[in-house]
């Protein structure tokens, strides 16, 4: 059977990795969570204390890094390594949410992921979710979705996931994280996030999870078998 790319892009929080999972596992094919790994980067320059305006610091802390995705049988998802060190968890702290958008807009960074992402792809048979995947990273790729919902749907979604890890985690700090993300995620000035021109939007402010997976399903068959 035919492989293709699948890529998901949109705001934050708007259901893409629920969608990719799913997806993926529906056509036996592999998920890759794109954000993860510029996560995995920020957890290292803040525990490394990396100045990441300065270009030097920037280049020799990525020579010190391996990131690598492992899939967890017991969880049945794809973790993402740090040097060998399993930070799947970690890196949805808000510590790093609130420092990784200033971190994915250095062009150092992103050459250092997007040739990775690239690699990972050399198969087909993925289905990858981030900002610019259908743009920058897989511009040829044969199904791309750009997905968005109201803020509000979003906020509260990932406040009701941030608060099941952290109790203390507030709505208002949610709410100013994503809206901060957004903002420097789609006004930098390497691969901002845009809606690919050959993308099909899918707002998912009042459908269900079950109701976007069919759509998207129905979608990936079709370019698959080509009917
Ligand atoms: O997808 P997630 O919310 O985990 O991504 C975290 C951050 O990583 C985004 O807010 C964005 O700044 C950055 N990112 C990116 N390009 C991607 C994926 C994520 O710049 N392809």
């Amino acid at each position: 059977m035919k492989k293709i790319i699948i890529t998901i892009d949109g705001w934050s929080s708007c259901g893409k990795s629920t969608l990719a999972k799913q997806l993926a596992k529906q056509l036996g094919y592999v998920y890759i969570d794109s954000g993860a790994m510029y996560r995995a980067i920020t957890l290292y320059f803040l525990r490394n204390h990396i100045n990441w305006l300065d270009a030097e610091q920037v280049n020799n802390a990525l020579a010190e890094i391996t990131l690598a995705f492992k899939f967890n049988n017991k969880t049945e998802q794809s973790e993402i390594y740090l040097n060998e060190e399993n930070v799947e968890y970690v890196i949805r702290d808000l510590v790093v949410a609130e420092k990784v958008s200033e971190v994915a807009a250095i062009k150092e960074v992103r050459i250092f992921a997007v040739a990775q992402q690239q690699k990972m792809g050399e198969e087909k048979g993925i289905v990858m979710d981030g900002r610019d995947i259908g743009t920058t990273v897989f511009p040829d790729a044969e199904l791309k979705f750009f997905m968005t919902a109201d803020i509000a749907v979003r906020v509260q979604r990932r406040y009701i996931e941030m608060f099941g890890k952290n109790p203390n985690t507030s709505i208002d700090d949610v709410k100013a994280n994503l809206e901060m993300r957004d903002y420097i995620d789609s006004n930098r000035e390497i691969s901002p996030l845009r809606k690919a021109a050959d993308a099909i939007e899918l707002d998912n402010t009042s459908i269900t999870i079950e109701e976007q997976l069919q759509i998207a399903f129905k979608l990936a068959k079709e370019k698959i078998t080509g009917k």
